[in-house]
């Protein structure tokens, strides 16, 4: 016997914990993610001492719905302000007491993935649980697990990238009406490799601790120490688009050299492991043109996500509310 819910959320990043979060009070959710955690793109390691936020590195609110939210993470302490002012190209951005009128950029407290486990609280959020197909079966979603399990759901909400939740579709033999097909391929993202290096010394950067880079090889530096989530110097580098794509397959080793030369960092100053993470959908660089996709001639399946709501945490979120409204009262 299958397990039985209303909805099924696949994905435990922004958009798919916020998506249940508002459907939580009116009907049964679960939340599967294939993570080890839970968060997605909102990610931090630890690597011995040394503690890395390694994809989204801070977000803003700039509308209403979010900038409540964030109100309410500030307030209970899951969030903080981080700096104020973009960073411009090769120069440091400004700290947040130092600009009390700029932008405010945000982070987790203690790091990014504060912020899903702040989320999950209360929700049926499973992690380390792949799907690995979605079918229609008597009416309903089945998702297939790698475990062998399966849950059945009256309705799903697909928040993993496009290209991921269009191969779950594939796999279970799913007929998407030609247009949604077409307008879903449209979605694209850009990759992005990230080093994590713990460091034997301070960085060099000065406080807040962030650089962004407008070069073709290094998009972003930034201090973890001094950003407040690593006790012991670290430092995340992201390869900008264009590297990543054309050093996807390159060893380890050549990677870390070329984001470290370029960010002025010896790999001496390098102190013990360091990792190369890959995000092959990193943000999305075209996305949808409405807030989600709610499918046509299928069971209610909802596609969310930044590639629908806008590349940003803020963006993803949008999304996951969309997703949720989508379900209870359909306008698509
Ligand atoms: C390197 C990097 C830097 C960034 N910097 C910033 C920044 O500074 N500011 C900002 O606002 N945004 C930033 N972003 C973008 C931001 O992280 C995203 O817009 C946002 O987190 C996306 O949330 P999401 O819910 O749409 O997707 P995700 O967080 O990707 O969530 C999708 C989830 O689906 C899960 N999943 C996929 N397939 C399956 C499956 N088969 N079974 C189960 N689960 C599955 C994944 O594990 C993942 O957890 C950055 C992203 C990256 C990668």
């Amino acid at each position: 016997m299958s397990e039985v819910v209303d909805v099924l959320v696949v994905g435990a990043g922004m958009s798919g914990l916020i998506a249940a979060r508002a459907l939580m009070p009116t009907c049964s959710v679960v939340v599967v993610d294939k993570g080890r955690g839970l968060g997605g793109r909102l990610a931090t390691r630890r690597i011995g001492d040394a503690v890395f936020d390694h994809g989204a590195q801070f977000f803003t609110a700039d509308g209403p719905a979010f900038a409540a939210l964030v109100a309410s993470w500030v307030s209970s302490g899951v969030a903080e302000p981080w700096f104020d002012q973009l960073p411009e190209s090769n120069t440091a951005p400004t700290p947040v007491r130092d600009q009390p009128g700029g932008r405010v950029r945000y982070r987790g407290v203690p790091a990014m993935t504060t912020l899903a486990k702040a989320l999950a609280d209360g929700l049926d959020a499973r992690r380390a649980t792949t799907v690995t197909s979605v079918s229609v079966v008597d009416g309903q979603w089945q998702a297939r697990l790698a475990s062998g399990a399966a849950i059945r759901a009256g309705a799903l909400v697909l928040s993993s990238p496009v290209p991921q939740s269009l191969a779950l579709l594939d796999a279970g033999a799913v007929a998407l009406a030609k247009a949604d097909r077409s307008a879903l391929e449209r979605v694209a993202y850009d990759p992005c490799l990230a080093v994590l290096a713990p460091l034997d010394g301070p960085s060099g950067l000065a406080d807040p601790g962030a650089k962004r880079f407008d070069g073709t090889t290094l998009a972003w530096l930034a201090d973890n120490q001094l950003k407040g989530i690593s006790p012991v110097p670290a430092v995340t580098l992201h390869g900008s688009p264009e590297f990543s794509r054309v050093h996807w397959d390159e060893p380890d080793a050549v990677i870390v050299d070329a984001l470290l030369g370029v960010a002025g960092l010896a790999s001496a100053a390098v102190a013990g492991e360091t990792q190369v993470m890959r995000w092959r959908y990193a943000k999305p660089s075209v996305i949808h043109d409405r807030p989600v996709l709610l499918a046509a001639d299928l069971p209610p399946l909802v596609f969310a996500g930044d590639g629908f709501g806008g590349p940003r945490v803020e963006g993803a979120a949008l999304s996951g509310w969309a997703a949720a409204a989508a379900l209870v009262a359909p306008t698509d």
